[in-house]
């Protein structure tokens, strides 16, 4: 197996400065085995599918490291964000998909195979949609206009779309776009429903899931899984800030990359395969820092 090295650890959560790019950079970190990604807002615009350029990159990375998916969205999200535009082939037995924050997780032998799912009882569902509805109740904003259910049951996670579920994208991007309303709804719940974990995520979502059940959860899932170290980990993510969904897996220890959208995480993405490229290649890469 292949490894990568990245960039030393003061710069790891700092967006790329502009028309900057992420060099390769002899550094102290452990030798890195697993690049693990966040999915909406990361990968692909918020509940659209990767596009061909993203893919291509995907599948140049997987043919070379092992590649992880954590998001929010459920596995359907991940067949039709994901799975429907990255070609088949032996390069996806280096891929795991972990939906719904990391309670299920998913790995490809033959077929996709589900290694776990840790779903709510009845109960704890009624008392989350009452929450919710409750929060969204008092809160000092409204809602003009709905596409589709707001409320998501996901098994393992409710998932609340201010919008709802079919939203358009332009209308979902302007709605919370400094999350403002959404961290109003996180303090309502956080009161309501403090056995449960609520995080920010998507471009107009919140989403509930079990105490402990999520993002670093699922690295620690994927470490015992695949038997790689956390510090041999990147997390690539657009809501590494506290709060955000992908917070836990910065708390978890992993050195982790903000991007603000998936064309920066593409630039990344290329940066890594080039560090691939200076491992495989050293003189090159001595050539290229005269
Ligand atoms: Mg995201």
């Amino acid at each position: 197996m292949l490894s990568v090295q990245v960039p030393p650890s003061d710069q790891q959560t700092n967006y790329l400065p502009a028309g900057e790019k992420f060099r390769c950079r002899k550094a102290h970190s452990p030798m890195k085995k697993l690049i693990v990604f966040d999915l909406d807002g990361t990968l692909a615009e918020s509940k659209s599918s990767l596009d061909a350029e993203m893919a291509t990159l995907l599948t140049a990375l997987l043919g070379i490291v092992k590649v992880a998916v954590i998001s929010g969205g459920n596995w359907r999200q991940f067949e039709q964000q994901l799975l429907a535009n990255l070609s088949r082939g032996e390069h996806l037995t280096n891929l795991s998909l972990l939906p719904t924050s990391g309670t299920k997780f998913y790995q490809y032998e033959s077929g996709w195979t589900q290694l776990y799912s840790e779903d709510f009882t009845d109960d704890q569902k009624e008392k989350i949609n009452s929450s919710l509805k409750q929060a969204i109740g008092s809160s000092d904003f409204k809602i003009a206009e709905t596409w589709g259910e707001q409320i998501e049951d996901r098994g393992s996670q409710i998932t609340f779309s201010a919008l709802g579920q079919q939203a358009p994208i332009e209308e979902k991007k302007k709605w919370d776009p400094d999350f403002t309303k959404r961290k109003k709804i996180k303090a309502l719940l956080d009161n309501l429903i403090p056995e449960f974990s609520v995080r920010l995520g998507g471009t107009t979502s919140v989403d509930v899931t079990k105490p402990g059940v999520d993002k670093a959860y699922g690295i620690r899932k994927l470490r015992d899984t695949l038997g790689i170290a956390i510090q041999e980990m990147i997390f690539i993510g657009d809501a590494l800030f506290p709060g955000g969904n992908d917070y836990p897996a910065k708390e978890a220890g992993v050195v982790s990359i903000q991007v603000r959208d998936p064309n920066e995480a593409k630039r990344v993405i290329e940066a890594i395969v080039a560090c691939l490229d200076c491992v495989q290649h050293p003189k090159l890469g001595q050539e290229e820092s005269r």
